[in-house]
């Protein structure tokens, strides 16, 4: 064991040193490395061939220019970026993001997340992620669309359905895949729909796509209650962020019986006893994009808070559906303190190392994003399906197959946690399921 230990920590000293600053990206494998150590005593052989090693360094990283001109005729330049992590299991997937706040870090963990994600999903996809330091926020739809438009003249070289296939994030939903696949379709002179997912459905976009990583983390959490003979009935949430993932998770908790009281973006949180209006929600995010304070003007019994920290909002079962590490150990710890019994992550890595180990100590169900939020590139999967073979399914029988998938991918997380003796540990089924699904290939495949 020991000697295994130290080779896993070894192979996170050389992390460290080979990626420099990228401190997301160092968080993330961590997280993974540390499930690994069983894993690699029960089978050597992917010590032997250095499959975590391996699995750290992407296959190729494109780092790019893309400049575009404002409303008000100012040459604007932002930096693109597409990791294309892992393509063991089958092409590149994974989101686009588009925010500030992006670096080649923020892509690198959520690639290197992407690719245990995409596993855990059964589907034969790899993984990958991309994004821009860009920030939509403010600008007009032609400022967006003249981003795109320079970002993809970019992209659509290192893209294809066999090659890889990115959809949306944070800041990217069906206005911008809808300007990225226009750009793509124009420079390749190929109307090829299965290389971008997320798409209008009225031009090959799945149905239950947009609603899908909402209502699989709350599949999710539903499985996680079900295992401790519980349910979402009459419970109070809270949910965090008020984007694509939050909205679809507060609309089938409501469906499933339990209380969005609290929802957020990153002014502020909106408190409401009566529970969140959905309606109001969607009009206020989805169609004004305007911001959740505004909520209040129409609601006066919901109360806005400023800054503030909306883990403090009691609630039994809690979502994180808005950014990494938003949910700290002493959110954690308050969170268990008003008796939260189960934590579902909608977004990826909201909750830091210490907070983690808060709610795994005080025997919360804790659901990681690689499997919480799957649903999300499992639909984006579907979609690729439908493409491929021309066809479209109903609303029902797409839902059906994403509650089926979430509750296989449950399933596979919580017998492989027992399997390895650590019960109840969603953290170390999501890992172990994910990484030996791309180790086997990866080992078949020979040194490449
Ligand atoms: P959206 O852009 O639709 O929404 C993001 C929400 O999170 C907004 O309400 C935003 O508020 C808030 N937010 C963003 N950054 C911060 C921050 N630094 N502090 C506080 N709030 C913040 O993105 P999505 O809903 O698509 O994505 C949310 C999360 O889910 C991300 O972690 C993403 O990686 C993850 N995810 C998304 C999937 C998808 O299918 N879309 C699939 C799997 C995971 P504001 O408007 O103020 O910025």
């Amino acid at each position: 064991m020991t000697q295994v230990v130290d080779q896993v920590e070894h192979i996170y000293e050389e992390v460290i040193r080979r990626n420099p600053g990228e401190l997301e990206f160092h968080q993330a494998v961590k997280e993974v490395l540390e499930s690994l150590v069983p894993v690699l005593e029960r089978h050597p052989h992917y010590a032997e061939h250095r499959i975590i090693e391996r699995i750290c360094e992407p296959e190729r990283q494109v780092i790019f220019r893309v400049p575009w001109v404002d409303d008000s005729g100012r040459v604007q330049i932002n930096r693109g970026f597409r990791v294309q992590f892992n393509s063991a299991l089958g092409p590149y997937k994974g989101g686009l993001r588009f925010h500030p706040s992006v670096y080649l870090g923020i892509i690198k963990f959520l690639g290197f997340e992407q690719i245990f994600k995409n596993a855990v999903t059964g589907m034969p996809i790899g993984g990958g992620k991309g994004g821009s330091d860009f920030d939509p926020k403010g600008r007009s739809d032609g400022e967006v669309m003249r981003f795109c438009q320079s970002f993809m003249t970019e992209l659509h070289r290192h893209l294809g359905e066999y090659t890889d296939v990115p959809a949306g994030d944070i800041g990217v939903g069906a206005r911008e895949i809808g300007f990225l696949f226009g750009q793509y379709k124009r420079l390749t002179n190929r109307y090829e729909s299965a290389v971008l997912t997320g798409k209008g459905t009225t031009w090959g976009g799945a149905l239950v796509r947009k609603e899908a990583t909402g209502y699989g983390v709350t599949f999710f959490i539903d499985e996680m209650l079900k295992a401790r003979n519980n349910s979402f009935e009459g419970k109070d949430c809270v949910v965090s962020g008020s984007g694509n993932v939050a909205i679809y998770a507060v609309e089938k908790i409501h469906e499933l019986g339990g209380k969005v009281v609290a929802c957020s973006d990153s002014d502020g949180y909106i408190y409401h006893k009566a529970g969140i209006n959905l309606e109001t929600l969607k009009q206020l995010k989805e169609t004004e994009r305007r911001r959740i304070r505004d909520y209040v003007e129409i609601h006066s019994d919901a109360k806005y808070h400023h800054g503030g920290n909306i883990w403090d909002v009691p609630c039994v079962v809690a979502v994180p559906c808005a950014t990494q590490n938003e949910l700290d150990g002493d959110s954690a710890k308050t969170l268990v303190k008003n008796g939260c019994i189960a934590v579902g992550e909608g977004a990826n890595m909201p909750t830091t190392p210490e907070g983690i180990k808060v709610f795994q100590d005080a025997k919360v169900s804790y659901g990681p994003g690689k499997a919480a939020n799957a649903g999300g590139v499992a639909t984006s999967a579907l979609e690729m399906q439908q493409n491929a073979s021309r066809d479209a399914w109903s609303f029902e029988f797409t839902e059906r197959k994403l509650r089926e998938i979430m509750r296989d991918i449950h399933q596979a997380c919580f017998e492989t946690a027992e399997d390895y003796g650590k019960p109840g540990d969603y953290v170390v089924g999501a890992n172990i399921v994910g990484f030996t699904r791309v180790a086997e290939p990866m080992v078949a495949f020979g040194v490449v």
